[in-house]
């Protein structure tokens, strides 16, 4: 884990979800394998193809843009697939309820935090992927705001989706922490907004995060 800014008051948490509100592995690759397995198809490649496809792609945009990542979903647009579709596909393909139990952990750990501050998801999945997540995870009660693929049309990092999170939320946006797995695509943008941001390594750095909160 790594905090990189921290506000003097906090009335928002903006999470992004894979990777931080839960930990799982064969998951998060699911949902790439399945995004893939579907352009492939339609291109007529197989998968290994597509996929060598997809990382040279990604690989090249890391060169030229020192080193950053690209996310699944906007080197998806690049490759000629427009985001409605994507949007369909990952609201078809991806299956959170096949994977995911309920975390009682994460509950007592978020409701802890909800006496602090309003909490909110953005996230590259459409809106109701992210909702059967955190409905599967026993925790979409105490969510005020998600921010999805669908509400604006545009992959995280967006500005657009980490501000509505913030006015959904009735935060100020210097008054927000983004907490996320992956510092280009959910901490580099917000903190260019003001807001604070913490990278975690996984869903388990969230206790900890709970803590440092408490002591501001
Ligand atoms: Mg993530």
């Amino acid at each position: 884990m790594k905090v990189y800014h921290l506000p003097n008051r906090v009335s928002g948490l903006i999470f992004d979800m894979d990777g931080t509100l839960y930990t799982h592995h064969e998951y998060a690759e699911h949902q790439n394998v399945v995004l893939i397995r579907r352009l492939a198809a339609l291109r007529g490649l197989s998968y290994e193809a597509m996929k060598g496809q997809i990382d040279e792609y990604r690989r090249a945009w890391a060169q030229a843009h020192g080193g950053e990542n690209l996310s699944l979903g906007n080197t998806m647009a690049a490759l000629g697939i427009p985001i409605d579709e994507s949007i369909r596909w990952r609201s078809e393909l991806i299956n959170p309820e096949a994977f995911l139990a309920p975390d009682t952990g994460l509950r007592s750990t978020l409701s802890a935090m909800k006496d602090l501050a309003g909490l909110a998801v953005v996230t590259n999945n459409p809106i109701d992927i992210a909702r059967r997540t955190l409905s599967t995870l026993g925790v979409l009660d105490l969510f005020s705001a998600i921010v999805g693929l669908d509400t604006f049309r545009v992959s995280k990092p967006h500005d657009k989706s980490f501000l509505k999170a913030a006015e959904d939320l009735q935060a100020r946006p210097e008054n927000c922490i983004a907490i996320g797995d992956r510092y280009d695509i959910d901490i580099a943008l917000p903190l260019k907004l003001g807001m604070g941001g913490i990278l975690v390594s996984g869903v388990e750095d969230l206790p900890q995060i709970l803590t440092i909160l408490q002591k501001l």
